[in-house]
Order: C-alpha cells, then sequence, then structure tokens
C-alpha cells in the first residue's frame, strides 16, 4: 500500500468524494452531520474527513488525506493535537459542550481548522444541543464541528438545519466481504458470511473478527432459530420477551435471515450460493418440511422487524408478532 496512514473507509463512495471535492477545493461546511445505521462508518468517515482537513497536502483520492505528513501520520494514530473526538458513554453534558465550546475558541495547535467530532449527538441533553446552537451559528472560520447520529429523530430540527447532513445507507456486502479478505486475511467462506451478517455494517464486521465469542454466539443465534421451530406460542412469546432485551438483536434477526434464505436456495436448488454449508443437513430437511410459500413469508417478515426495529415502535411487540409468524415444524 502507497499510503498506510490513510483512514481506511469501505464503501460510501459518493460520500468520500462528495467531501474530497470539497477539500481541495476548499470549501467544507463548517459543521457535518453523518447518519446512518450504527457500525455504518460515520465516526471512520469523520475521522477521514478530519485528517484531509489537516493535511498538509492533500490529494485527490479516498477523503483527501495524503497519508504520509506529519498531521495525517497523527491523525491516524489519534494523537493530533488539533482533533477533538468526543464519543459519550451515555448522555452528552452540557458540560463537555462548554469544553468544546471553550477549545473552538482557541486558534489551531499547528493545523489551519481544529476539528471536532462528536459521536452519537442525539444522546446530547438538550442543554447540551442548544449550548452548540450558538457555535453552529457563528461558527469560526477555522472550525469544523462534526456530528454523527445513528438517531437522527432525536436531533433538535435546529441542529440539524445547520449542518450539511449526509446519510449512509449499508455498505454493499460484497465490498464488506473482499475488505475481509483482502484487509484483515479473513478466508472467503467466513468472509462472505461476515459481511452477511453484517447487515451492511463494516464497523460490525470488523469487530467480529476480532471477537472469538463471535462464532460461539452465531451458534446460539441458529440453534434458537431451530428450536423455536418447535415451540408453541406461550414458548415463542417468552423467547420474544428476552430478544427484546437483547442488545444484539438485529444481529440475531440478520443470522436468521441469512439461514432462511439457504432454506430457500436449497428449496430452489442453488446450492452453490448458499453460506450454512455445515448446516445442509439440517437446511435440507426444512426445505423439505416447509412450503417456500411460507418461508419467503418469513422472510419478508424478519426484513420488515428488522426495518420496524430501527424505529423502534415496540421491540418486544414488533419481535411477538414476528414469531408468530415463524414457520412451525412440531
Ligand atoms: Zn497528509
Amino acid at each position: 500500500m502507497n499510503h498506510p496512514q490513510r483512514l481506511r473507509v469501505y464503501g460510501h463512495e459518493w460520500a468520500q468524494d462528495l467531501l474530497r471535492t470539497a477539500v481541495l477545493g476548499g470549501r467544507t461546511s463548517h459543521a457535518y452531520l453523518f447518519t446512518g445505521p450504527e457500525q455504518v462508518g460515520k465516526t471512520t468517515l469523520a475521522r477521514s474527513l478530519a485528517q484531509a482537513l489537516t493535511c498538509a497536502a492533500p490529494e485527490d483520492e479516498g477523503v483527501g488525506a495524503c497519508g504520509r505528513c506529519r498531521s495525517c501520520r497523527l491523525a491516524a494514530g489519534e494523537g493530533h493535537p488539533d482533533h477533538h473526538l468526543i464519543e459519550p458513554g451515555g448522555t452528552l453534558k452540557v458540560e463537555a459542550v462548554r469544553d468544546v465550546i471553550r477549545e473552538a475558541q482557541l486558534s489551531p495547535v499547528e493545523a489551519p481548522y481544529k476539528v471536532f467530532i462528536l459521536c452519537e449527538f442525539d444522546r446530547a441533553t438538550a442543554a447540551a444541543a442548544n449550548a452548540l446552537l450558538k457555535t453552529l451559528e457563528e461558527p469560526s472560520a477555522t472550525t469544523r464541528l462534526l456530528l454523527t447520529s445513528s438517531r437522527p429523530a432525536g436531533l433538535l430540527p435546529t441542529i440539524v438545519s445547520r449542518c450539511q447532513v449526509l446519510n449512509l445507507r449499508p455498505v454493499p456486502t460484497a465490498t464488506i466481504a473482499a475488505a475481509l479478505q483482502d484487509d484483515w486475511g479473513v478466508a472467503p467462506e467466513q468472509a462472505a458470511l461476515l459481511a452477511g451478517l453484517s447487515g451492511g455494517r463494516p464497523g460490525w464486521a470488523i469487530t467480529a473478527v476480532s471477537r472469538p465469542e463471535t462464532w460461539e454466539r452465531y451458534r446460539r443465534y441458529l440453534a434458537d432459530m431451530e428450536s423455536l421451530l418447535q415451540q408453541n406460542g406461550f414458548e415463542r412469546m417468552q423467547y420474544a420477551a428476552r430478544l427484546a432485551g437483547d442488545a444484539e438483536v438485529e444481529t440475531v434477526l440478520q443470522s436468521w435471515l441469512l439461514w432462511w434464505r439457504d432454506v430457500l436456495l436449497v428449496q430452489q436448488n442453488c446450492l452453490n450460493l448458499i453460506l450454512h454449508r455445515d448446516h445442509l443437513p439440517t437446511l435440507r430437511e426444512v426445505a423439505g418440511r416447509i412450503p417456500s410459500t411460507q418461508v419467503r413469508r418469513f422472510l419478508q417478515a424478519l426484513l420488515q422487524t428488522a426495518t420496524y426495529l430501527r424505529q423502534t415502535v415496540n421491540a418486544q411487540l414488533a419481535l411477538e408478532a414476528l414469531l408468530l409468524k415463524a414457520p412451525q415444524m412440531g
């Protein structure tokens, strides 16, 4: 690789192009808001923009950082004195925002800009959001504010309207699978499975690679799915209640989606496309006993529920409705 220190962004080419053009033309906005699902790459893109903004010699690639200058090297190591990454563990309090404002009034240490990345800004209290508004209204020429949010509905409209909004969509599975193979040395079959499970979120896939419990959990999700096929309505309701409280619920649904997709592929005799080759006997059994119309209907319900959960109306209710639709093999 020619530019080992340039932060890598997987996918979101349109956003990279847009930001790079602004960086090279010296026409960046004073505030950006990156929205999109969790771990889709919002903070990575914001960090890449920060790197490009403070790069000594921006280039026409990626988001624009050269990846070689001193500033880029510092940025890659998260040690740039003009970069400030604010990741609230829980709520973002007004004191933290006041620190940002105070710091923003000082001149940059060595770069042309001071860059603040405020992650998950929807977690800001009303006081904190209001405190930032003034800075957004009267931006200093040497300050850039980069906000991220996976729940932009929780942001004040006045915050959103003062930022340039970049809404990041899930990254194509093939892009993630290729990245896992090329940059993380994952074997092709595992890369395809992880990319599929990630639901288009490269951050999830990359974390999963280095987490030994990934596969163990994954096997448990599939085992749960297989037991559900035998369970009655009451048992399914109990399971729905437990699942509603699980932080990994999106991944659980995603793993079921891939599994049922494989059932459908077995029914259509497309064995070369299936992801769970090691589950083939079970897949064949299910494929033989459940009509493909039911499989399709359940796949549809899984997709719908995943969407509902992102807008979170009532997770438990949505999951109960889903599980009642799950095919039965008792
Ligand atoms: Zn540089």
